[in-house]
């Protein structure tokens, strides 16, 4: 599942594309997703003109010059491919839509298993939809700040773990980058969140904030070489300290541990029982 680095570098390889062009013909290969496509999708959107492309959480925004947004999710298996101009496109399967521009570049949704959808919204529909409307500060905004962390944190009586996997509390965070967090501030996954001190927090958003920064610029740096491999934008190579580590040597101390796994909600949990109290 592509996390929030991978939608940022989704973001960034998705701009110089499209950003300033108009979309010329949108075709949809099927009926639906995850959930349906927009209704009229295509009269809705074609003619106008993308003027910008962000991220909110794990979603893309394609802002268009009609105060309408193209919101996308890729779900488990969804990637967008980029398709210059002067390269020639062939349908291959799980392509389920395709954005044709007006210098005849393309962007192609390709998505396997279909968990990723497709929404179009206006800018303030955005603001009052459900899947936005109660979801916290982005990990990077002033919001998202030890203080702001400790409040929210002391009403709450479950694990820690969930707490940050939680997305009223703090956008976009997925289980493996929770993970990779906790080991680095040396928090226990099973710790109760209001038992966190407020230096603890100081510790997790600036841990937060670096791992993610990491991987985006890890991701960056695939980025580069995107036209020369398949186009596709979506996932690329991590690096992991304990996340999917179970039995392996606990890297970053001398403990002489190894990376247990639980289970915490239905979800794997890897962590050091010595570093992680
Ligand atoms: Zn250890």
């Amino acid at each position: 599942m592509p996390e929030l680095p991978e939608i940022e570098i989704v973001c960034k390889g998705l701009a110089p594309a499209m950003i300033d062009r108009k979309i010329v013909k949108l075709k949809q290969n099927r009926k639906n997703l995850r959930i349906d496509f927009p209704e009229n999708f295509s009269d809705k959107v074609e003619g106008a003109k993308i003027i910008n492309i962000r991220r909110r959480a794990k979603y893309v925004l394609i802002e268009l010059d009609n105060n309408q947004i193209i919101v996308i999710h890729l779900g488990m298996s969804g990637v967008l491919k980029v398709i210059p101009s002067d390269e020639g496109y062939k349908h291959v399967k799980h392509d389920h839509m395709v954005i044709i521009l007006d210098d005849g570049g393309k962007v192609v949704l390709n998505d396997p298993r279909r968990f990723g959808l497709v929404m179009l919204l206006t800018n303030e529909e955005l603001e009052e939809h459900k899947s936005f409307s109660s979801m916290g500060p982005e990990p990077f905004s002033n919001e998202f700040n030890a203080s702001y962390l400790y409040e929210s944190l002391q009403k709450r009586q479950g694990v820690i773990k969930s707490a940050l996997l939680n997305q009223s509390l703090v956008a976009g965070l997925g289980n493996i980058y929770v993970c990779e967090v906790l080991y680095q501030c040396g928090i226990s996954p099973k710790r109760v969140s209001n038992k966190i001190t407020i230096d603890e927090c100081n510790l997790l958003v600036i841990s937060i904030r670096e791992i993610l920064d990491k991987a985006i610029k890890a991701g960056g740096s695939s980025l580069k070489d995107y036209r020369h491999t398949d186009g596709n934008l979506g996932y690329f190579q991590h690096q992991f300290a304990v996340y999917g580590k179970e039995g392996e040597k606990c890297p970053e101390c001398d403990c002489n541990f190894s990376i247990k796994r639980i289970n915490q909600s239905g979800r794997s949990s890897f962590y050091c029982e010595k570093r992680q109290k």
